[in-house]
């Protein structure tokens, strides 16, 4: 036998979660860092895999309610970026810019994207004409780019390109808007939390904190290791900040000529990619929801001394094939690795489930499955084993869910004053507390509480919340609940 190639994890996620993060990437294959250029990496094919069927969910859903794919040019002329004021200021900072086109200067310069507004709101001032033509929801597939300099960059999480999906709507009244902004939302739970198992809470966020141009940010926040949060898809009321200056208007039906009121909603698919697998795996590796793993169910034989090997790598065949009629499949009998060594390799990578076929087995007519998101085995009569199969696919996900819940709630610590929120977060907690305003007018009470190494991540959007007493910072009466927590 040919000597093993080790792997694993030699950290475990509660201790160094950086560390934990880095070498899972490595070792599942996932990102190769060594690309050369700072902040763009490659993903791998075990990573690209399962972004892909995210991509596929996401769209799903935004075709479902009603949106259109599109595909706009990567370049954004200066002249058009340049068109909304807070936008511009917002964004420069990290733009990339074409400036040479082989040996030759060019006359104007062109943004590498870092999102699309600038770039769709032109030609809806074209298109949209009249009432009739809205709403108007599209969306397109892109990868953004943002040299992002104050924080590190980390496969997936952060990083100088990312490939997301942005919608881009147009509506008739506010009211319409913001009727989006809740689809968005809505959106948001059905993809991220149930197909992606990722627990989140939207909030509205701080008027000082908002997307650059935007009304008003709405923004869902996952709780990830060592409690500091990531945020995930943002979706913004932009009012008429954009339609105004691309003069995106409409005909309403009294012959009235008015500005369109735009939303904009942003699901970057390699962050939440970055996000589900920092919150579901573990030390031995990653883990997945089952219908987003790049293999399902591998089936490992184990041939021993004077056993029928044949008739072992008989039954694995017959397994895969039954079981390949719903589920991706994979038989791993490469006899220069130990099953010792595959269980191990493929808990790394993440298969839900492997099923061990050895030579008891076939004596007594059974086999042992093994899950990943419980590490539990189970011996399963071979008539049974498309019904067990069937019913652990059924409850991955879920249960993947369930253990990432429980860190979530548990871990908010309602806070009365600064000191309190500084020793929730120092316990990597999430702090709640009474606060005055979200408006500009708080802003200076938000920088109080920014000395705890915290952000003021705004007003929780799934329930209605009543504050109790004073604002932590200003002791003037609470207006309402906010969310304190560190960031990503
Ligand atoms: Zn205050």
């Amino acid at each position: 036998m040919a000597e093993e190639k080790k792997i694993g994890i030699t950290v475990k996620k509660k201790d160094d979660f950086s560390e934990w993060y880095t070498q899972l990437i490595e070792q599942a294959e996932l990102a190769d860092v060594r690309y050369g250029i700072k902040g763009f990496v490659v993903y791998r094919e075990w990573a690209q895999v399962t972004i892909e069927k995210m991509y596929r969910s996401m769209m799903d859903a935004l075709d479902r309610k009603g949106h259109m794919p599109l595909c706009f040019p990567t370049l954004i002329h200066e002249k058009n970026f340049e068109l909304e004021a807070e936008h511009v200021e917002g964004f420069t900072p990290d733009v990339f810019w074409v400036t040479q086109a082989g040996s030759e200067k060019l006359n104007e310069k062109y943004a590498l994207r870092p999102t699309s507004e600038t770039a769709f709101y032109q030609m809806y001032s074209l298109w949209l004409r009249s009432h009739r033509d809205l709403p108007y929801k599209r969306y397109q597939r892109a990868s953004v780019f943002r040299a992002e300099k104050t924080k590190g960059t980390r496969p997936f999480l952060r990083g100088r390109e990312f490939h997301w999906i942005e919608t881009h709507n147009a509506f008739a009244t506010h009211e319409d808007a913001y009727k989006q902004v809740l689809e968005d939302m809505e959106i948001t739970r059905e993809v991220l939390g149930e197909e992606f198992a990722i627990p989140h809470i939207f909030f509205e966020r701080p008027q000082w904190d908002k997307f650059p141009g935007a009304v008003s940010t709405f923004a869902a926040d996952a709780l990830m290791g060592s409690g500091k949060v990531l945020q995930l898809p943002s979706t913004h009321l932009l009012g008429e900040n954009f339609s105004k200056p691309f003069n995106v208007t409409y005909v309403a039906e009294n012959g009235e000529q008015k500005y369109c009121h735009l939303t904009c909603y942003g699901p970057a698919i390699s962050r939440i990619y970055g996000a589900m697998i920092a919150l579901h795996s573990d030390d031995k590796g990653l883990r997945v929801p089952f219908n987003m793993a790049p293999l399902q169910v591998v089936i490992v034989p184990i041939p021993k001394e004077g056993a029928d090997n044949k008739a072992i790598l008989k039954k694995a065949e017959k397994l895969s094939k039954d079981l390949g009629k719903k589920y991706s499949v994979k038989i791993d009998d490469r006899d220069e690795y130990t099953p010792g060594w595959k269980y191990n390799y493929y808990e790394l990578k993440g298969v839900p489930m492997r099923i061990e076929v050895g030579p008891r087995d076939l004596e007594n007519g059974t086999v042992i499955i093994a899950r990943r998101d419980t590490g539990k085995k189970e011996l399963t009569k071979d008539p049974d084993v498309v019904k067990v199969v069937d019913k652990i696919a059924g409850e991955y996900t879920e249960n993947l869910l369930k253990q990432a819940d429980e860190g979530f709630e548990k871990n908010i610590v309602h806070s009365k004053s600064v000191e309190e929120i500084k020793k929730a977060l120092s316990e990597n907690k999430i702090a709640s507390a009474g606060f005055c305003s979200i408006g500009m007018d708080g802003a200076k009470c938000a920088e109080k509480i920014d000395l705890t190494g915290g952000e003021v991540r705004g007003k929780r959007m799934d329930k209605e919340e009543k504050p109790k007493g004073n604002c932590v910072s200003c002791d003037k009466p609470a207006k309402l609940i906010v969310y304190v927590a560190k960031s990503y």
